[in-house]
């Protein structure tokens, strides 16, 4: 941290921090910078936050609204794209290029946010200065939520984070998609004796649980060995109610890396994301949209290595 309480992210490098990840807001803010004479890319990862909030936060990490390359969206679900977005973008603050999956565009202009700098995309993205990504669509609501493997040039190498929230269940091919990623942020929902216990109504606990909602700890942990992130395990989107970073933690014991648990009000350090280590070729991610619910929670906090 400077002087001036600013913590700034890496010179260099791929970096990562979640600004707030719960079922009150979802945000986080990718940093990308090959080498340190070039230009960096800035992207958010979902945009669940108000615009001024947002700014509050960019700017404790050294980062001005127009500086925002991109905002990447999961989906549409007002945790994952405030409200505020639709009255953000005016000269001289916000200039983002929003990026919207091909299913969501329909929803993406009931809600206003077809503008001009508004991209649509599929299966790839080319986010500029060495960063792409790919995406795949699994089932969460009718439309579908976007998983993302991120790829950025760094000094040692390819970085490659995968980035997974509101999936409701897995698949093989999701696991294909993302495994040997070098970090790995990924939703670890609720507990399932804590679910069952609660004063949720029915209706509500087969929404979260049928498939279509969240994942619990338990399936998330078994997504996270499967994938076997190579640096770090970053843990979204705990519900309040219904989860611990505890009992988070504890699922996730002996997955082979650094595991840390996201919060709704406070975020995370900055997390590099050093790459450089030799993998095979990343398989095509499959089209596979499905038909879906969504569902609430929210989390609670802390940042932990096993
Ligand atoms: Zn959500």
């Amino acid at each position: 941290m400077t002087a001036l309480g600013v913590t700034p992210p890496p010179a260099t490098g791929l970096s990562l921090c979640v600004l707030a990840s719960g079922s009150s807001g979802n945000c986080s803010v990718l940093v990308s910078r090959p080498d340190e004479t070039g230009p960096r890319r800035v992207v958010l990862l979902d945009a669940g936050l108000s615009p001024r909030r947002t700014q509050r936060l960019l700017a404790e990490r050294g980062i001005r609204p127009d500086e925002v390359d991109d905002i990447l969206f999961t989906h549409l679900d007002t945790d994952h794209c405030h409200s505020g977005w639709t009255s953000a973008f005016r000269p001289g603050g916000w200039r983002a290029r929003l990026r919207i999956h091909r299913r969501h565009l329909g929803r993406a202009e009931r809600a206003g946010l077809l503008f001009r700098h508004t991209e649509v995309f599929e299966d790839t993205l080319d986010l500029g200065t060495g960063l792409d990504a790919r995406a795949m669509l699994m089932s969460h609501d009718d439309l579908g939520v976007a998983v993302f493997r991120l790829r950025a040039d760094t000094p040692a190498g390819d970085a490659h984070l995968g980035f997974a929230t509101d999936l409701g269940h897995t698949t093989d091919e999701l696991i294909a998609s993302l495994r040997g990623v070098d970090a790995l942020a990924i939703e670890s929902n609720y507990c399932p004796i804590m679910q069952h216990e609660s004063d949720r109504p029915a209706f509500l606990k087969q929404r979260i649980t049928g498939g279509a909602g969240h994942l619990s700890n338990t399936e998330s942990a078994q997504a996270a060995r499967r994938i076997g992130p190579r640096e770090c395990l970053i843990l979204l989107h705990l519900s309040r109610q219904c989860n611990t970073p505890v009992r988070a933690l504890r699922e996730h014991a002996g997955c082979g890396c650094e595991v840390h648990v996201t919060n709704q009000h406070r975020p995370t350090p900055w997390f590099t994301i050093r790459g450089g280590a030799p993998r095979c070729a990343v398989p095509a991610p499959p089209r596979c949209p499905r038909t879906l619910f969504d569902l609430v929670s929210e989390p609670p906090t802390r940042t932990v290595a096993p």
